[in-house]
């Protein structure tokens, strides 16, 4: 490899609602750039798993009925992304959750002369989410996804796949939940959206059109940054 192609794995941190689809939107990243996504879940049980010292430190704390401290959380991440897997760079999915993770990431990466690259926002519609979550039903015979707006059965009360004529829905997909589910996650995230607005990192597409769109979208802004 030519010194010059040699750079510093790209850090990208992925935000976005329930429903917004960062699940798929994040496996499409890693399978056109060779990232790794990283969520905080993942991490605690690869590191419990692997018995590193920072994953001792988390089974003692969770076996405890505590919460795990940022500081752990960092320094599993820090051993996380120095494997060989994470050389292309990382997708942070869930971490961090708050300015004071935020700054704690900010200076694990200065102390390996690393930095951010992107905090990719997906931006949603809140009215319409709720729309698109909310009216979602499933064939009880054979699983077919139907929609009350968008994609009812040709014949009322039919699935069109088997003729099945019950239906089921999610019950935590009712409308209420979902736009609580939705204000929860805007509070939450919108210390973090100042925050990496301010660094001047902060990047939003529009998470509102088709699966491909997104990620054509998605996959332009982070071709930039790889390049
Ligand atoms: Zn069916």
């Amino acid at each position: 490899m030519d010194a010059a192609t040699i750079t510093a794995p790209a850090v990208l941190i992925l935000l976005g609602p329930p429903g917004a689809g960062k699940g798929t939107q994040a496996r499409m990243l890693e399978d056109k750039f060779g990232l790794v996504q990283l969520s905080t879940g993942d991490l605690l049980r690869g590191a419990v798993a692997a018995g590193t010292e920072a994953g001792k430190a988390a089974k003692a704390v969770m076996e405890a009925g505590d919460l795990v401290s940022d500081g752990i959380v960092t320094a599993i991440l820090r051993d996380r992304m120095a494997e060989t897997d994470c050389a292309k760079g990382v997708i942070l999915d869930g971490f961090p959750r708050t300015t004071v993770q935020a700054e704690a990431l900010d200076g694990l990466l200065a102390s390996t002369d690393q930095k951010i690259n992107a905090a990719i926002s997906l931006e949603v519609d809140d009215t319409e989410m709720v729309t698109r979550i909310s009216g979602r039903y499933t064939c009880a015979g054979c699983g077919e996804g139907y929609h009350d707006t968008y994609k009812q059965p040709a014949e009322d009360g039919k699935c069109d796949k088997c003729g099945h004529t019950e239906f089921t829905r999610r019950a935590d997909d009712n409308a209420e939940t979902v736009a609580s589910r939705l204000s929860a996650y805007h509070a939450q995230t919108a210390p973090l959206i100042d925050y990496y607005q301010a660094q001047g990192v902060l990047k939003g597409i529009d998470a509102m059109g088709q699966i491909d769109d997104i990620a054509r979208d998605l996959q332009a802004l982070v071709g930039d940054i790889m390049d």
